[in-house]
């Protein structure tokens, strides 16, 4: 391949033979000590040579794999073009979130595993998750705005409860169609689990304010501190207060715990409640914010999911000297994505499989001073296909530790849900709500993200908040 070429003069044989351009990174032993991004981003000629890795397939699966269908083989040819206002104005025709999809979206399991050049032995998929990080860091970086005309006012008022990326998503959405939006944030600041979830490391807090300015300079109105069904109810929303019509995006908030004895010793955290004060109290820039989190010695993470492998790497840069992952099935079955559990190991993070907590041992101040584990064996595959973890009869293991996060994954939070009547909910305490359209069956309400799908995926809130502001949209023009 002629590398002294333009990436935009090279010939389709020599686009195939690029090798898949590796995002580079900040090295662990440096990042494991502090809270900066460990992405780099690429810079301009690693991203036309990623993207000329596409060959621009005729009927193109990537389209299909992503669930905001964003034209990928177009932006990823503007990039090789060097039209990087087309590339940027192409991504944004279906996502308000790029820079965030970029970075936190499972790639891996959407457009990037069914494009055709990773199906190829011994080929990778184009990156194109790291190319939408690239085309949006350069957006944000170069001061290129997503300017939308808004039409004249429809008079019609709707109410976002929840600011996470499907309370965005709805919000940008609608104020794009001249509707009045107030979006209500039960914290002090907005933006869901992108804000105080996961971690500084791996979505800067300054890209989430960058897209909730936006979001404002599209007219919608933030009113923070408003916990909805608390503050006021939905039946007040839309009786009292004048609203049209009300999105539900509240997320799956409420943390699980193991029930198992001495859950309630000093030491002993649910993830959410940890990741929170690190993230969004801002507990890492200590004396800077006074917020106070027990930076724990021997940290042991239980559960082994992505929350899991952003709390076990928070703990590792607030100081800790060991950081143990603790699951009950083995390495193959992490549910984590596949980089996450790759830079946590990188970072240092030790891992011990098929171990389950059975108690939390404290001393005599209430303090935790250790765990005391069943030895598992995997069993038979249960209904999903992952093969079930079995007690091991009298195999047990202690683990010393002066603090456990507990990471088993979360459920809707009753707080809104038991406050309106009329809404149908499942088994688990989500909202019902019609898979296209996010209808519920409470007139004039709509419902979206993990408040119905229980715990998933930035993009897939957002799919949802797109539908439901389609649907919202021709109900307010009838
Ligand atoms: C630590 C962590 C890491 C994650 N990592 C990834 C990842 O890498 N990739 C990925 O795709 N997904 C990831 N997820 C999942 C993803 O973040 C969620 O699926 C997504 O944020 C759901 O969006 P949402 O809009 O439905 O809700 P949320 O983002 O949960 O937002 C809901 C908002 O509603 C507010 N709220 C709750 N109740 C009320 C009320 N009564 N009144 C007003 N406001 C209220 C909450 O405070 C919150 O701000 C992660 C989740 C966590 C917790
Ligand atoms: S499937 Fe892969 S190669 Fe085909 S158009 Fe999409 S990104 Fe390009």
């Amino acid at each position: 391949m002629d590398i002294e070429k333009e990436v935009k003069y090279l010939s389709k044989k020599e686009r195939r033979q690029i090798p898949r351009q590796h995002m580079p990174e900040l090295a662990p032993e440096i990042r494991n000590k502090c809270f900066d991004e460990v992405t780099l981003g690429y810079s301009l000629h690693e991203a036309q040579l990623e993207a000329a890795r596409c060959i621009q397939c005729k009927d193109p699966q990537c389209i299909i794999g992503c669930p905001v269908s964003i034209n990928i083989p177009a932006f990823l040819e503007q990039i090789v073009a060097e039209d990087l206002d087309g590339a940027i104005n192409t991504v944004w025709d279906k996502t308000a979130l790029p820079a965030v999809c970029g970075r936190v979206c499972p790639q891996e399991m959407q457009c990037e595993a069914v494009c055709v050049v990773g199906l190829k032995k011994g080929r990778e998929p184009v990156g194109i998750g790291n190319l939408e990080m690239f085309i949006a860091d350069w957006a944000r970086d170069s001061g290129v705005e997503n300017i939308v005309e808004i039409p004249a006012s429809t008079g019609k008022k709707v109410a976002v409860v929840g600011s996470g990326p499907a309370g965005i998503t709805v919000a940008g959405d609608l104020a794009k169609k001249g509707h009045e939006v107030v979006m209500y944030e039960a914290l002090h600041k907005a933006g869901g689990v992108l804000l105080y979830g996961i971690p500084e490391f791996r979505l800067a807090k300054d890209i989430v304010d960058y897209e909730l300015e936006a979001l404002e300079a599209l007219g919608v109105k933030i009113e923070c501190n408003n916990v909805i069904g608390r503050t006021i109810d939905i039946d007040e929303l839309l009786e009292e207060m004048g609203f049209d019509a009300v999105f539900i995006g509240v997320g799956a908030g409420l943390p699980n715990f193991l029930n198992i004895p001495g859950e309630d010793l000093s030491g002993v955290f649910s993830a959410n409640e940890y990741l929170t004060r690190a993230n969004l109290m801002k507990a890492f820039a200590f004396p800077k914010y006074d917020t106070p989190i027990i930076p724990g010695r021997n940290v042991v993470i239980l559960g082994a999911g992505n929350v899991a492998m952003d709390s076990a790497r928070t703990a590792l840069r607030l100081g800790a000297k060991t950081v143990t992952v603790v699951y009950r099935r083995t390495k193959p079955e992490v549910p984590a994505r596949h980089i996450e559990l790759h830079h946590a190991e990188q970072e240092g993070v030790k891992f011990k499989f098929l171990t389950s907590p059975i108690e939390f041992i404290g001393d005599a101040n209430g303090k935790l001073v250790g765990i005391n584990c069943q030895k598992m064996e995997l069993g038979e595959a249960d209904e999903g296909g992952r093969r079930r973890p079995i007690a091991i009869e009298g195999k047990h293991e202690y683990i010393d530790c002066d603090l456990a996060i507990i990471s088993i994954g979360t459920s809707a939070n009753p707080l809104l849900t038991n406050t309106t009547d009329g809404l149908k909910l499942n088994q688990w305490g989500n909202i019902e709500a019609d898979k296209k359209t996010g209808k519920t069956t409470k007139k004039g309400v709509w419902a979206g993200g993990d408040i119905t799908l229980g715990q998933a995926t930035v993009i897939l809130a957002m799919g949802m908040g797109r539908d439901a502001a389609d649907s919202i949209d021709e109900y307010l023009s009838k």
